[in-house]
């Protein structure tokens, strides 16, 4: 059995104030049991969410990596860095990344590499633009972009990933992909996974990210590939996010 992942992706949004909030929220046993939950906030809040998350079932994400490890790299945060301060998962090649900052595959790999050295679990983001739909082809891009970083990995490795597919037209839209959508190019990936491993196919999860919300998670979250959410805007509310957990476990 896969345990559902809830990830709230804040991006670049958030204050020490709605940190405190998610702390106090989540304090206490009130969620599903089987439920995994993690807040991403951006990196100047990390340490501040360690303290706020301890005793809570919050696990602690971050956004995004630079591979090097240490040296002239301004303004970059390397994945020591991160282990330091508890962050247990952290994103590679989100689609906004990708668009804004020129991460392409080869620096998901890098990414990749470079998290699991420190212990971090990646959240490898995956999915196709709405030219890239129209065209028909987001089985080969979403295919192409997972191969691309797991197929170099060692096979051990691999298993300590999740994924998420993210329709890039879906991402901050409020078009969501209806659950059948999803779970049509979510099934192919694990599809995929079966060519190369079952065992990996049976137990990596594969995240639904896209205006994903608490009136539509459950539904999601009924398809058989679907085993939890990135949730980006509906993550910054913390009774929204509440709910999108209980509506997960
Ligand atoms: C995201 O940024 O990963 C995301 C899914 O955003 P939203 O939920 O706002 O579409």
């Amino acid at each position: 059995m896969r345990t559902p992942l809830i990830a709230g992706n804040w991006k670049m949004n958030g204050s020490a104030e709605r940190i405190r909030a998610f702390g106090d929220a989540f304090a206490g046993d009130r969620l599903p049991a089987a439920l995994d939950v993690a807040v991403m906030p951006p990196f100047p809040y990390l340490q501040a969410a360690q303290h706020a998350f301890a005793g809570t079932p919050l696990a602690l994400g971050a956004q995004a990596l630079n591979p090097e490890p240490a040296g002239a790299h301004t303004g970059e945060v390397n994945a020591a860095m991160l282990a330091e301060f508890g962050v247990a998962y952290v994103l590679v090649g989100h689609s906004e990344r990708r668009q804004h900052y020129g991460e392409t595959d080869a620096d998901a790999c890098r990414q990749v590499e470079a998290a699991l050295a420190f212990g971090l679990t990646p959240v490898l983001c995956v999915g196709e633009t709405l030219a890239q739909r129209e065209a028909g082809a987001t089985r080969e891009v979403v295919l192409g972009q997972v191969a691309a970083v797991l197929d170099p990995l060692e096979a051990a490795l691999r298993k300590r990933l999740v994924v998420a597919y993210e329709p890039v037209w879906a991402i901050g839209t409020g078009l969501t992909a209806t659950p059948e959508e999803a779970q049509a190019t979510m099934g192919d990936i694990r599809a995929w996974l079966e060519t190369r491993d079952a065992e990996l196919a049976q137990s990596l999860r594969l995240l639904y990210g896209g205006s994903m919300k608490a009136d539509n998670t459950a539904a999601l979250l009924a398809q058989p590939d679907i085993d939890g959410g990135l949730v980006g805007g509906a993550s910054l509310q913390v009774d929204e996010f509440y709910a999108i957990c209980q509506s997960a476990g």
